[in-house]
């Protein structure tokens, strides 16, 4: 077979020779890009109809397993399954583990069994694309680095973090040789019941994209790997709060509110983007020409892979009933727009596929547009010259530096909500109650897809990262311990409340054990009782209490938030929680996280920040219509911060100008800290009711004990415009106010509304 690939080779040269030299304007890109085009479309040329739909068919890994496999650290693959897929079915794709993650050799031998095959026994020696959900760093692959989820990366608001985790997120996919990656999650929280609130950036689409594009970026750094934007579009708000179920928005909502972080992804220039398994007022996302060819194709200029989610072209059919038949279900998303369809056992797709084609339903030119786009990103991923695992890649895997990134991202996102008397950090001298749930579990730190799907398989992880009573004990201090309560057991509570009495302040660590998509779904955001119970039970000892929040979403705490003196979140910040965690409440650190998104207070009132201000009409004036536990942006510091001197530029702005706003931050309290500004605007008047206020910029400043800078931002008309009646952007004329720390100044737009304003 040898000599098949050789000749495949030679002709792919021959077809890149043929190509038109590249002009003297051509970049050697340019030139290489041709290349890569002309050798696609030599292929392209050669291929049957049923290689070419197998080019757009992806199977699972446990679709090619021996029988008996083991679960841990390699895979057995039956040979016979695995032939019958690449050599008969011609697949272009597979995706996932087994069961659990593999080691470093694990993967390559698997990947050496499928491209072997791939490259030695079909016609025409097309690599496989292997993809894998690291969503939280190297998750599937042992020793990997995992850094805290994207929830917790949002609230550090430091986008060259977002990226440094992006970059080594994609070393260890390459040094693992699997070079897609189904990852970032670009949906935006807007509803915080939804499991999978904590794989977002959060409820704000500025803060998303900010994060998402540059992680792409950082991702897809020196062309080895491709990052996929998920999920398109809409999922993050789903009505009911679970997983896959329906949003009800208008396309001007979705424009605003969920589109923006996948344009700027799409302009960071992602090669792949997943779709959404659900539906918006009552279209299903995988049936949607509208979303996945006119909106994402023709105005966001995506010209990468577009991929299904799992099952999810069969879901027309037998959940959305969009659908009569599985047939129709294959034409419907491919007349969508979709590539590559995630089936994910069998050949249905495939089979049903060509049959539309040879009855003439679809036109063989439409299988060519998704074939060439896979191809291309074959080709621009390396896998023609290298399908094989980069041996030589493993030394930039799960270093010590890549840990000591995650530990920064951990201690940047850890963000804290309370601190009265200032009960934190804790005194050297302290003797200190540890107790809940989350103060010993590992899992509980990672969130979802570590180790396994869920993430709640403790005897997965590896042994060396701590939790946070490890890492507190670790310091030396005057800890003792009590489980106190399960994350839904009850356990003596009792005991924790008589330990709380001998100690001088109580850490109580609360939240939710990890979990993934539905089986994640709640019906109830509240604090499980015997959590709530436990905290209540120390509070009335009278010892002070420290909430330390682990959780991947929002519990409603208020029944015990205001007995507490303190409260940190931690979110799901990772493998290096532990450790700091401990380093902010011993104050070895000093937290400078900003809450990602409104953390409501109670279970039926989950409005986010940037609401109407009719939202916010309560029955009285006791009872406002808005009032979260904590608002958007909240984070506390160990110093003080004072703002000063918010200033314009000009008093005017017109479309397609810019406008400077500063600002002096000073620190006015005793230590170095960090203050992420946050920059917001409101329109008084508009055709279309305001928000109340709109993030439109943020910067992070690190200041000594006295030490103050200005910080400047400038805005563009497109950062002022919101989605009009049109689906356009619009910038009408009228007042703005620009929100900065406390402070307002406002400006006007003049000169007539505008569209089109870049966004
Ligand atoms: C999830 C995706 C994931 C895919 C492959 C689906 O259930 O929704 O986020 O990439 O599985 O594991």
């Amino acid at each position: 077979m040898k000599h098949i690939s050789l000749l495949v080779a030679v002709l792919a040269l021959l077809a890149a020779a043929a190509a038109p030299p590249p002009s003297a304007a051509q970049t050697p890109s340019a030139a290489l890009a041709a290349a890569r085009r002309a050798r696609v479309d030599s292929l392209l040329a050669r291929m049957t109809l049923e290689e070419k739909v197998g080019q757009m068919t992806q199977l699972t890994l446990s679709a090619f397993t021996a029988q008996g496999t083991p679960h841990r650290d390699s895979v057995r693959l039956d040979t016979a399954k695995l032939r019958e897929g690449i050599v008969r079915r011609h697949i272009g794709s597979i995706l996932n583990v087994e069961q659990a993650a593999l080691t470093l050799e694990g993967w390559h031998d698997a990947i050496h069994q499928v491209q072997g095959m791939a490259m030695r026994e079909t016609r025409l020696g097309i690599p496989i694309l292997y993809g894998i959900d690291f969503v939280h760093g190297a998750s599937y692959t042992r020793g990997g680095t995992l850094f805290p989820q994207n929830l917790a990366l949002a609230a550090t608001f430091d986008t060259a973090l977002a990226r440094r985790a992006g970059e080594i997120t994609g070393d260890e996919a390459y040094a693992s040789g699997l070079p897609w990656n189904f990852a970032p999650v670009l949906d935006v929280g807007r509803q915080p019941l939804w499991p999978r609130f904590y794989e977002t950036f959060g409820e704000d689409p500025t803060l998303a994209a900010a994060m998402g594009a540059r992680q792409v970026e950082g991702m897809q750094r020196g062309g080895r790997v491709a990052a996929t934007l998920k999920h398109y579009l809409g999922y993050g708000n789903p009505r009911s709060g679970h997983d896959r179920a329906p949003a009800y928005m208008s396309v001007r909502e979705v424009r605003e509110s969920h589109l923006p972080p996948f344009a700027a992804a799409v302009r960071a220039g992602a090669r792949a983007v997943m779709v959404n398994s659900g539906e918006i007022d009552g279209e299903p996302l995988h049936a949607s020409r509208f979303w996945l060819t006119d909106v994402l194709r023709g105005e966001l200029g995506f010209d990468g892979v577009i991929v299904s989610d799992w099952s999810d072209i069969i879901n027309l059919h037998t959940r959305h009933h969009v659908a009569p038949t599985l047939k129709d279900a294959v034409r419907m998303a491919v007349e969508a727009g979709i590539d590559v369809s995630m089936t994910p056992t069998d050949y249905q797709f495939a089979d049903d596929l060509v049959a539309l084609v040879r009855e003439g339903t679809i036109p063989e030119r439409r299988i060519d547009q998704s074939v060439r786009r896979i191809l291309l990103l074959k080709a621009e991923l390396g896998l023609f010259d290298r399908p094989y695992p980069d041996e030589s890649a493993a030394r930039r895997f799960g270093t010590e530096a890549s840990a000591a990134v995650s530990r920064q991202a951990a201690r940047e996102a850890i963000t804290l909500l309370k601190n009265d008397g200032g009960v934190l950090p804790l005194r050297p001298d302290a003797r200190i109650l540890v107790t809940g749930p989350a103060a010993h579990s590992l899992t509980a730190l990672n969130g979802g897809w570590t180790y396994t799907w869920q993430g709640a398989d403790a005897s997965q992880l590896p042994d060396g990262p701590r939790t946070l009573l490890e890492a507190m004990l670790k310091r030396g201090r005057d800890v003792r311990y009590v489980p106190g309560a399960g994350f839904t057991d009850t356990l003596d509570a009792a005991a924790a409340a008589r330990a709380a009495r001998d100690a001088d302040v109580a850490v109580v660590a609360i939240g939710e054990d990890a979990y993934a998509e539905t089986p994640g779904n709640l019906d109830d955001l509240t604090l499980p009782e015997p959590q709530l119970r436990l905290v209540e039970a120390i509070e009335a000892t009278g010892t002070p209490v420290v909430l330390v929040l682990v959780e991947g979403r929002p519990r409603i705490i208020s029944r015990v938030a205001d007995g507490a003196k303190g409260i940190v979140m931690a979110y799901w910040p990772g493998m290096q929680g532990g450790d700091a965690l401990a380093e902010v409440l011993f104050g070895e650190v000093n937290p400078g996280g900003r809450l990602p998104f409104t953390y409501p207070r109670h279970v039926n009132q989950l409005t986010t920040y940037d609401h109407k201000l009719t939202d916010e009409i309560g029955p009285d004036t006791q009872h406002p219509g808005f009032h979260p536990q904590f608002e958007f942006g909240s984070g506390l510091s160990y110093t003080t911060f004072a703002y000063a001197d918010l200033r314009l530029g000009a008093a005017q702005l017109r479309p397609g100008g810019t406008l400077a706003a500063s600002v002096r931050v000073r620190n006015t309290g005793r230590r170095e800290g960090t203050e992420t500004v946050l920059l917001f605007t409101r329109q008084r008047f508009a055709a279309l009711t305001p928000a109340v206020r709109r993030l439109r910029g943020f910067q992070r400043v690190t200041l000594k004990a006295g030490e103050a800078k200005t910080v400047t931002f400038t805005l563009s008309s497109a950062d002022l415009a919101y989605v009009g009646r049109d689906g356009r952007p619009v910038l009408e004329p009228g007042t703005f106010d620009v929100m900065v720390g406390g402070l307002t100044a406002s400006f006007g737009v003049v000169g007539g509304a505008s569209s089109g304003t870049g966004r």
